[in-house]
């Protein structure tokens, strides 16, 4: 299940090669595809079709540069969709009102209110070094106003009590006055939820929201909900003009299609993310990120948008040509290739790029390190040389004064003479690899990556 996203783009990638632009009939069968992944990923239905919409107006007319295929340049154009569509950039917690800032916290029992409250006492008291009071307003369930006296504690915060007899709208004046009297800058109000949306509780939370005017209500939900996530957030966008919403339990094995709709049906943007149930399990919502993870493509997206700003496509090209027409390659190549590699990101760089299934069992972190030390020493030993061995390796492989250069090149880059003498020997493998395969190395490999 997890993979199935990845799986549909990659196939979709690869069966996307050789076509040079996105049109209108190509871009059927692709949209089809992210479609169903969207379904796949838990996002709800009438917000696919939105969101399919905006992707087709988009993508229809892309150029697709250099040695991309139209699949990847649509999976660019999807990922950035998404990131718009669950809200660019980040949105901390807005704390311009008169002290205490009041922020409400809705949403269904389970979804993480009580937790999500104590970690936001404590962000707000580590990051914006606010004095930070609590209070539950749930007088249902006695055992949650203790669970919050208990995660407030942890947090660091002030806890202010309430009891099961009291009406949320007393508690609410108790604890605004004393917030006053003591200068909180902060007062986060918990409140009961309900298993299912139900009029009473709603109505109970509206007249809350009356009486506190708060400056931030924010919307709790759990990203496990999926499809059902939905419905939750309708009926709380009714009931209450949501500032915000914290999406909970992202470090479960959903792929988050919820922030999708949620965000969506609300309007409202994602201002934080629960990664775990510890204290300091919350983060800033990075649309940017999560869209990765709805999408499930490693980072194949970074991979697409530095091939169309930054790399030389037409040195790569270029060098392609020289090769295909049979004049040699020389050191001149190599130190170009190495310099194309580094452009990218460096080996380790350009693999983190792509979803794992198409490196795996090329070599783990460790080996990626030491080849991107390698690509740098030789780096070194190219620049030491003059252009004229470089024009004419041969001169360092037969020549009369091989031996000569070889001690200054060395010198020039600070190695032994062996890693001159490896390096010699790796181009000249690498020579005869390049006749073989005529169409250019860098090409054929940013081709490959396409599927
Ligand atoms: P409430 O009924 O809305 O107040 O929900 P709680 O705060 O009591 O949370 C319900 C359950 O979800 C508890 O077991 C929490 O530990 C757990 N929980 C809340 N947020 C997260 C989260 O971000 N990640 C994980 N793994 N568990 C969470």
């Amino acid at each position: 299940m997890a993979s199935t996203l990845t799986d549909r783009l990659s196939r979709l990638v690869k069966t996307m090669r050789g076509q040079a632009r996105i049109t209108e009939t190509n871009v059927q069968d692709m949209l089809r595809e992210v479609r169903m992944a969207l379904l796949e990923a838990d996002v709800a239905l009438p917000v696919v079709r939105d969101f399919v919409a905006r992707v087709k107006e988009k993508a229809l007319g892309q150029e697709v540069v250099g040695s991309l295929n139209p699949g990847q340049v649509l999976v660019s154009v999807v990922h950035k969709e998404l990131a718009a569509t669950m809200g660019e950039g980040v949105a901390d917690i807005n704390l311009a009102a008169q002290p205490p800032a009041i922020i409400l916290m809705a949403g269904l029992q389970g979804a993480g209110k009580t937790t999500t409250t104590a970690k936001l006492a404590k962000h707000l008291i580590e990051k914006r070094k606010k004095k930070v009071l609590t209070v539950s307003a749930d007088v249902y369930r006695p055992a949650a106003i203790e669970q919050l006296k208990t995660v407030t504690r942890q947090a660091g915060a002030e806890w202010f009590p309430s009891a099961p007899d009291q009406k949320p709208h007393d508690i609410a004046v108790a604890a605004i006055d004393h917030a006053r009297r003591h200068f909180f800058d902060v007062l986060l109000v918990d409140t009961a939820g309900r298993l299912a949306i139900d009029e009473a509780l709603m109505a109970e939370i509206r007249d809350l929201h009356a009486t506190l005017k708060p400056v931030e209500t924010l919307f709790v939900v759990d990203a496990m909900q999926g499809q059902d996530a939905i419905n939750t957030a309708k009926a709380f966008k009714e009931a209450l003009p949501l500032t915000g919403i914290v999406l909970t339990k992202l470090d479960g094995d959903s792929r988050g299609g919820a922030a999708l709709s949620v965000r969506q049906i609300t309007g409202a943007p994602i201002k934080f993310a629960g990664v775990s149930e510890k204290i300091d399990g919350l983060e800033v919502f990075d649309a940017d990120r999560h869209a990765g993870r709805v999408l499930g493509m490693g980072d194949i997206v970074a991979l697409v948008e530095e091939v169309q700003k930054g790399v030389d496509v037409e040195a790569a090209q270029k060098l392609a040509e020289k090769l295909k027409s049979g004049s040699g390659f020389d050191l001149n190549d190599f130190l170009a290739q190495i310099s194309q590699m580094k452009k990218m990101g460096g080996l380790s760089g350009l693999m983190d790029k792509l979803p794992t299934q198409m490196t795996a069992g090329k070599g783990g972190p460790a080996d990626m390190d030491k080849a991107e030390r390698d690509m740098k020493r030789m780096e070194g030993i190219l620049n030491a040389m003059t252009a004229k061995e470089r024009r004419q390796p041969a001169l360092l492989m037969d020549g009369k004064t091989k031996a000569s250069r070889k001690r200054r090149i060395a010198a020039g880059a600070g190695v032994q003479i062996q890693e001159v003498n490896r390096l010699l020997n790796q181009f000249d493998q690498m020579q005869g690899m390049m006749k073989k395969m005529k169409g250019g190395g860098l090409m054929k490999m940013m081709k490959r990556m396409g599927g």
